[in-house]
């Protein structure tokens, strides 16, 4: 184990935690304040790594920056390459905290400290460029972040036996693609519609070629994208923003029925060129739709407001599979050649916790994902943790901890958790709704939450009278958050009718054509390797603002991250551990009897080497299969030793 000393040395206030003394909520805080307030944005717990978003750039993100600052991260690179194993970073913390800029410094790192030649930085290029791309895409400005994620993202970066990068794997989840139709009021579309406008007047839209910002297209080029697919691309962009054009007005027709026609008939025959779709097919698939009863063709009139419908559902499908086809199209490109891989870093950077005044469906199904993710933190950092004690028959105290898988449970139970319950009531025939939906919530749930309570008082889902019409509220590990159920079964419907995706299936655009082959997306698991980092990224403010430390705001993170409890269990516990055999291996020129060889069981050699060294027996504990060392400086003053020899 590599230690830098670094860490501990000349540092404003204490870089580890687990060193804090006297330890409270107050001390972790100004702690963090005096740090942030000499720009030491980085403070450990242990191997967890908590991050201040300075919100300016700081000198310290160049390369050779990284390796002094993040040691965590040079440690996660060492044991990838020197001790085989696989290492996955985890990086959580709410929206704007700076997740996503934290994922591409590890990224930005590896390619910093690994092989250099031709191929390889080939290889890194087309990894970093991926970032830029995947960001035009599915990135917009929110009210909290002016560059926030709308989609998960998990990266594995393949290396070989040198620890050099091969290639990468990227798998995308959930795009927030309500987006395309609708923004929050102060919030935009995502930044690929701005882009190619800025790129092209208003006309050039059906020009032959279609302009998009320079940095943008230089990094598809990178990644691997021939000059022709960026045209296709971006034909498709255009084709979502033409078909927002299209508008419908009302024809009444005898029997009384409104049905719906399109106004202009200008809009749909713009689109119509730019994808080789036949009008009159486009036409027809926006006044009528077909369903298919008892193997009979029933064809019944859309009426304008179904038209618009079928109009944003036609828009969000082709945009969130165009974006998943550009994921996929990336990682042909930046995929491992033939070599076999070794050993992989994968690195999560999903979009953060959101509340707000009027939370949607898109905000139930985010903060669903961020709740998944603290209960993995929780698990690494103090179930496992804690288990590893009892495992290795070490003398312990448990610390308690919020547990936060009972609201994991609300809401993915296979029987009676919201999602089920959902899913359930947009099959059911009949006359669903949003409302239909809530009543049963509410009913399943009070009846769920009457039962829970007589066992315990723990039940996240809130219901009282003062809720305002057509809400629920969930009480989150990060706070309590009240949804509007409006949407919420359209939303999860996602229903694109047939008659649009066989009108766009008709397109001679052969890149359209790909992307409507009904029922196709190859679904790539999220498979966690064994040993991970954890970067837990912290918002100092809530104005975008650098230099401003709000503790409240701060303090609310840091408890419901649970960060004390984390520190503690470091703190009771042994901040470093390693299996008898290579901790002999290391150290044992620090003993004769254990130098050049030692005979017998490495437990007793690390035994013998660690009284001659003259370490209070305090500082250690011997476990089943490892030795325990309570302090990291124990472990600097045996490194400085070793390095003496
Ligand atoms: P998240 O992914 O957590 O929503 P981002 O990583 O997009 O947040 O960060 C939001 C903004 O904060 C960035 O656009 C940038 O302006 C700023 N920021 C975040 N991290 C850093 C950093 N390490 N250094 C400088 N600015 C940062
Ligand atoms: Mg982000």
């Amino acid at each position: 184990m590599e230690v830098k000393t670094s860490l501990l040395d000349n540092m404003i206030g204490v870089g580890d935690m687990v060193l804090l003394e006297p330890l409270n909520e107050d001390s972790f805080i100004e702690n963090l304040r005096k740090r942030f307030d000499h720009n030491e944005i980085y403070t450990y717990i242990g191997s967890v790594v908590i991050s201040m978003n300075p919100y300016r750039s700081l000198p310290i993100f160049t390369p050779e920056k990284v390796e002094e600052y993040l040691p965590g991260l040079d440690e996660a690179y060492r044991s990838l390459r020197d001790q085989d194993k696989d290492q996955c970073i985890l990086i959580t913390g709410e929206s704007g905290a700076g997740k996503t800029e934290a994922s591409k410094l590890v990224m930005s790192y590896v390619a910093a400290v690994c092989g250099k030649g031709q191929e390889v930085n080939k290889v890194k290029e087309q990894l970093l460029q991926s970032n830029p791309v995947l960001e035009a895409f599915g990135n917009a400005k929110t009210v909290r972040n002016d560059n926030s994620s709308r989609f998960g993202k998990y990266m594995d970066i393949e290396f070989d036996f040198k620890g050099d990068p091969l290639g990468g794997v990227i798998s995308n989840y959930l795009l927030e693609k309500s987006r395309v139709c609708k923004q929050p009021r102060g919030e935009r579309n995502f930044h690929i519609f701005y882009q190619l406008l800025s790129g092209a007047s208003g006309d050039t839209l059906m020009s032959d070629r279609l302009f998009l910002s320079v940095l943008s297209q230089n990094a598809m080029q990178i990644v691997g994208f021939m000059e022709d697919e960026v045209q296709l691309v971006l034909e498709l962009v255009a084709a979502v923003l033409k078909l927002g054009n299209i508008e419908f007005k009302p024809e009444s027709r005898v029997n009384g029925f409104d049905e719906s026609r399109v106004k202009d008939k200008n809009d749909l025959k713009e689109m119509c060129e730019l994808l080789g779709i036949e009008q009159s097919v486009l036409e027809r698939a926006f006044s009528y739709r077909t369903v298919e009863a008892k193997m009979e063709k029933v064809s019944t009139t859309l009426n304008v407001a179904q038209a618009y419908y079928a109009r944003d559902a036609l828009a969000k499908n082709l945009y969130s599979r165009l974006f998943s086809w550009l994921v996929t199209r990336i990682n042909e490109s930046i995929k491992a050649q033939a070599k076999t891989r070794h050993k992989v870093m994968g690195v999560l950077d999903i979009y953060g916790f959101e509340i707000f005044e009027d939370n949607s469906f898109e905000q139930f199904i985010i903060n669903y994902c961020n709740e998944k993710l603290q209960q993995i933190f929780i698990e690494l950092t103090l179930r496992e943790e804690q288990e590893e004690y009892v495992r290795e028959g070490i003398e312990w105290t448990n610390i308690e901890y919020f547990n936060n898988a009972i609201i994991c449970d609300l809401i993915e139970n296979n029987q009676n958790g919201i999602l089920a319950m959902l899913d359930e009531e947009c099959l059911r025939p009949g006359t669903v709704t949003d409302d239909t939906f809530l009543d049963k919530l509410n009913t399943i749930c009070a009846e769920h939450q009457h039962f829970e309570s007589r066992l315990s008082k723990n039940s996240k889902f809130l219901t009282d009278h003062s809720l305002p019409h057509s809400c629920f509220r969930i009480q989150h590990y990060a706070g309590k958050v009240l949804y509007r159920v409006e949407g919420f079964v359209d939303k999860n419907n996602d229903l694109l009718y047939r008659d649009l995706s066989q009108a766009m299936y008709k397109a001679t655009h052969s890149l359209m054509r790909q992307l409507f082959p009904e029922g196709n997306p190859a679904k790539v698991n999220l498979k966690r390797p064994l040993t991970a980092g954890t970067v837990l990224c912290i918002k100092p403010n809530d104005k975008k603002a650098a230099h401003i430390f709000t503790d409240s705001l701060v303090c609310h993170q840091v408890r419901y991250l649970g960060l004390m409890e984390n520190v503690r269990v470091r703190r009771a516990g042994y901040a470093f551990r390693q299996p008898y055999e290579p901790c002999l291996e290391r150290y044992k020129m620090l003993c004769k009897q254990t130098w050049p060889h030692w005979r017998g069981p490495a437990r007793d050699g690390v035994e013998v080497l660690l009284t001659d060294c003259s370490v209070p027996a305090e500082e250690f504990a011997y476990g089943r299969s490892k030795i325990f060392i309570r302090n990291p400086r124990t472990l600097f003053t045996l490194e400085e030793r070793r390095r003496a020899c």
